[in-house]
């Protein structure tokens, strides 16, 4: 494999976090705006992000929730009529306080002091506050439960460590708020959307997660119990993918959420929202890319086949383009996963080479390149990003099929690259969990010894609250760890809290994250 010469410059085994950025620019997906943390989405990136929408949309329409759209500017004093939300978010929330600009006498412009605004408006950083005024309005008696909305929109939280797609200060979302009769139903609610997140990440994109709920300390500001997807990334960190919270009557009490019941009693609804973001797309790069680049898994590529059609500034190009032109209508006419197959024929200027290189750092599934000899034999020449070299020789692993094979067998072989780089990032995902650390210097003991990218640790605890779980936050701390989740398919207790050595009461993954 030695001889084998990458398509990037960073190798994910030297830098990590440099070869991450180096995805991302030579995959063509985003680039920084000169605004801090905000980042320009390119055609590839946002791409992508329109597959990952509309797959999800589709579940949850499916589930009976109804898009809507709210405001993005939102009273301030919204915020303050939920202590713990307020308290959570005011450290980055950004804060619209005039309507006006005028002439500052040297050239500039400074906001009018004339025209400051009687109340500060926040820009949404979530729209917990905003909805449930809406939904006050909208919910009187139990008929009109369960209330079922998602919003798709852009928030802005201002993060002082940014990095493109995990966590930027302006994201691309969707928030779903649901209000409900009682907490068992709000509950359900709060399991469906978790369970849709962990279908999304593991059918959609191919990137298996542990679903489960975060300790005390992790839950959103305002909730009573908060669930996460996380996910593995290939240097060993977790990426919490998705939440989904159950927000008992908190915010119902803060905007008046109330409908009467079947005696005629006024109640408090019970709510919920859930959220994923652009941040599933750094998910994507962390959990599928190569040396090379990107690897898209099919079902959320903007293009799943790529043609290239190898000109020689010819009078037979016009040959060449004719029998591209055939094969893309063929292929477009094929289905995958139930939904046409999403083909280009790239008829841009430059090298059939360079072109080549350019999509498969780019991670398009398949690649078909067709010169005049493979239109001679009606033949094409494929390459499956996934599976780019041949291990034995160090070179392409491209095939060379009759185009009526290859149409046969291009819904199929998609199928095929989806469900192995979700085989190859579960066994290394799956290779990488340990268990059976009992004791705490067994766990420094791991991160000190287990080389750039250990992975994570399933350990058990007591469950600890208040200050025994504060001191336990600040050990792991120390190893620069943090709960991730308590994972909702994981064994019952058997044994010692690793960190009271107390009776244990739930396992809990602990890990390095992002
Ligand atoms: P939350 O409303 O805090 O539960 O956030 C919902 C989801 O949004 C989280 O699970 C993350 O996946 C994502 N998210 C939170 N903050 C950011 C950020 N700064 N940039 C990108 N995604 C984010």
């Amino acid at each position: 494999m030695s001889n084998i010469r990458h398509a990037l410059t960073v190798k994910r085994e030297d830098d990590f976090a440099k070869w991450y950025q180096e995805v991302i620019s030579a995959a063509d997906m985003a680039e920084e705006s000169g605004v801090r943390g905000c980042m320009v989405i390119k055609p590839w990136g946002y791409g992508i992000w329109e597959r990952i929408q509309r797959l999800m949309d589709d579940r949850i329409k499916e589930a009976g929730v109804q898009n809507c759209y709210f405001p993005l500017f939102i009273p301030l004093s919204n915020f303050e009529r939920e202590a713990s939300h307020v308290d959570g978010f005011a450290k980055e929330m950004a804060v619209v306080t005039h309507h006006r600009l005028i002439a500052d006498g040297k050239g500039g412009l400074i906001p009018d002091p004339e025209a400051r605004l009687e109340e500060p408006l926040v820009v949404r950083p979530t729209s917990e506050t905003i909805i449930g005024d809406a939904m006050a309005r909208w919910i009187q008696s139990w008929r009109d439960l369960p209330l079922l909305t998602n919003q798709w929109a852009n928030v802005v939280r201002w993060e002082m460590r940014t990095r493109m797609f995990l966590r930027t200060s302006e994201f691309l979302w969707q928030e779903g708020h649901t209000a409900h009769a009682d907490k068992k139903e709000a509950l359900q609610e709060t399991h469906r959307a978790l369970e849709m997140y962990r279908a999304c990440a593991e059918e959609d994109m191919a990137m298996p997660v542990v679903a489960g709920e975060k300790p005390e300390n992790e839950r959103f500001p305002g909730a009573d119990e908060t669930w996460s997807i996380e996910a593995m990334m290939q240097d060993g960190k977790a990426l919490q993918a998705g939440t989904s919270h159950y927000l008992g009557i908190n915010f119902a009490k803060a905007a008046g959420i109330q409908y009467q019941d079947h005696e005629g009693t006024q109640q408090y609804c019970h709510t919920t929202s859930w959220g994923t973001s652009t941040r599933m797309i750094g998910g994507v790069i962390m959990t599928h890319g190569d040396d090379d680049g990107l690897r898209v898994p099919p079902r959320i590529a903007p293009f799943q086949v790529i043609i290239l059609p190898m000109l020689r500034d010819k009078p037979e190009d016009a040959e060449t383009l004719n029998y591209c032109e055939e094969v893309r209508a063929a292929i477009a006419s094929q289905f995958a996963f139930g939904e046409k197959v999403r083909v280009l024929l790239d008829k841009s200027p430059g090298k059939a080479s360079a072109k080549r290189w350019d999509w498969v750092r780019k991670g398009a599934p398949v690649i078909v390149e067709v010169g005049p000899r493979d239109m001679e034999n009606g033949k094409v020449a494929a390459i499956r990003r996934d599976k780019l070299w041949n291990p034995e020789t160090g070179k392409l692993a491209n095939t060379f099929p009759e185009r009526q094979e290859f149409y046969d067998k291009i819904s199929g072989l998609l199928e095929d690259i989806q469900d192995s780089l979700f085989v190859e990032a579960k066994e290394r995902r799956d290779a990488n969990i340990v268990r059976g650390v009992t004791d705490w210097d067994e766990v420094s003991d791991f991160y000190r010894s287990n080389g750039k990218y250990p992975g994570w640790l399933e350990v058990q605890w007591s469950k600890p609250t208040g200050d025994a779980l504060e001191k336990a936050v600040e050990k792991l701390k120390g190893e620069k760890l943090t709960i991730r989740n308590v994972p909702r398919d994981s064994l019952p207790a058997d044994g010692t809290c690793i960190f009271t050595g107390e009776a244990a009461v739930e396992r809990i993954l602990i890990a390095r994250a992002y």
